[in-house]
């Protein structure tokens, strides 16, 4: 897709050429990989006027960015760093959708953890009081007030965990939204120039090779998810991230259907779901349960499986029986960058200390990417990062 070069007004036109601009030779910070985080990083540093060149290899959003839910969803142990980090993120939608000129259908209509099964009450109510502890905008709601967020839950619901702050919006929308605003603040953006590897100077980073020439720069940021480990690999960097496969569906357009995106799990197996702008039900989950490997490193997206296909169905049936029969416009996988901690890869590496990584966003990177690109032109620009993000250095796997 693109949104740019239609002449529809001056400042679009502008951005287009900066679309378009040849391959130069040089630019302060190099930005490798055009999804969610290296595109919102891009936009935070071209607007504190760093001179930044964004390469990606195929299509901005051509990743997991362009395949995602599309849930802001600020789940994970209360106990994590990241809980504050994604209540933080979720926190700057609003302003963002004020602030992009690409409407990416944001809505902040928060995100129901539904209940269906009494097995699941009690692990509930403790992520639900962790949360509480922590001063975390959290709701308990009874059976009637889950029941009012979907005519077409079951009558046996038994009620859920609702954020208020959480909410969706189109995560392809989303990324082409920060590259252009990137873009309008004088970032070049190149598509199609896959970085072939990093150039050294002796034992110093002077910048990257691209199949159509080397740029030189005094700071290279790797926001290339999964490809991260397989790329800097070569040059004696480990960074532990590997690839997950995650499969997801959209429905035709539907009447409205839901008063909030939504989880459902039932013990390893879980789905999430929203109803997009259009109308359609876009439904995925169980992605625990799906195999995978470096096989899918081979290209940005991935196969369907019928066995995933039908867990999928099977809990939609379940948390919508009256659903009827709906057509399913298209299925499709894409691939996620997951470390052994679950937690992401972010800040300079001991390495190479002009070298950063921006990868291992797990299941949340796009509703993680506003807060990552502030962070990151914060350590780019040797500012104090607004959050501790020393947890989330890549040594701490080796110690
Ligand atoms: C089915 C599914 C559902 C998901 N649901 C959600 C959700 O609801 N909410 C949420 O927040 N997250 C969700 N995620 C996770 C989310 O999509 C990712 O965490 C996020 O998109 C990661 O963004 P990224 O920019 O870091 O990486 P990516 O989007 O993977 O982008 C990396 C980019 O780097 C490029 N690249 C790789 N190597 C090179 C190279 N050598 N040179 C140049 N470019 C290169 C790739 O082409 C790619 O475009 C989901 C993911 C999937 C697959």
């Amino acid at each position: 897709m693109s949104a740019f070069g239609d002449g529809r007004d001056p400042g679009r036109a502008e951005t287009a050429a900066a679309f378009h601009a040849p391959l130069p030779h040089s630019a302060e910070v190099v930005v490798v990989g055009g999804g969610a985080s290296g595109c919102s990083i891009t936009h935070q540093l071209a607007k504190r006027g760093v001179d930044v060149l964004l390469l990606e290899a195929g299509d901005l959003a051509q990743g997991a960015s362009g395949r995602n839910g599309g849930l802001i969803d600020s789940t994970d142990d209360p106990a994590s760093p990241l809980a504050e980090f994604y209540l933080r993120a979720a926190r700057l939608f609003p302003d963002l959708a004020r602030e992009l000129a690409v409407d990416f259908e944001y809505s902040q209509d928060g995100n129901l953890c539904v209940l269906l099964d009494e097995a699941e009450v009690e692990p509930m109510r403790r992520e639900y009081e962790g949360f509480r502890a922590i001063g975390y905008p959290v709701q308990w709601l009874s059976a009637e007030e889950a029941l009012a967020m979907s005519v077409l839950f079951p009558e046996k619901t038994l009620g859920g965990m609702f954020k208020p702050e959480d909410g969706h919006c189109n995560p392809i929308l989303l990324t082409y939204a920060y590259a252009e605003a990137a873009a309008s603040h004088g970032a070049k953006v190149r598509q199609y120039t896959e970085v072939t590897g990093l150039r050294l100077a002796g034992d110093k980073l002077v910048g990257v090779d691209t199949a159509d020439g080397p740029v030189g720069c005094e700071q290279v940021v790797i926001a290339t998810e999964p490809w991260s480990r397989p790329f800097l690999e070569p040059f004696g960097l480990h960074v532990p991230v590997t690839p997950q496969r995650g499969q997801i569906f959209v429905t035709e357009p539907l009447p409205p259907l839901l008063g909030a995106s939504c989880i459902y799990s039932s013990g390893d197996v879980y789905i999430y779901w929203r109803q997009t702008r259009h109308g359609g039900l876009t439904i995925g989950g169980c992605r625990p349960v799906d195999t995978h490997g470096d096989w899918l490193l081979g290209g940005p997206s991935a196969s369907t499986s019928l066995e995933i296909q039908k867990l999928i169905v099977e809990l939609t049936e379940r948390v919508h029986p009256t659903i009827g029969e709906v057509n399913v416009i298209r299925w499709w996988g894409g691939v996620m960058g997951f470390t052994p901690d679950g937690m992401p890869i972010l800040g300079r590496t001991e390495r190479w200390p002009n070298l950063i990584t921006a990868c291992g966003f797990c299941t949340l990177g796009m509703h993680s990417s506003p807060l990552t690109g502030r962070v990151i032109a914060d350590v780019v620009t040797e500012r104090e990062p607004e959050v501790d993000i020393s947890h989330y250095r890549l040594e701490r796997f080796a110690d």
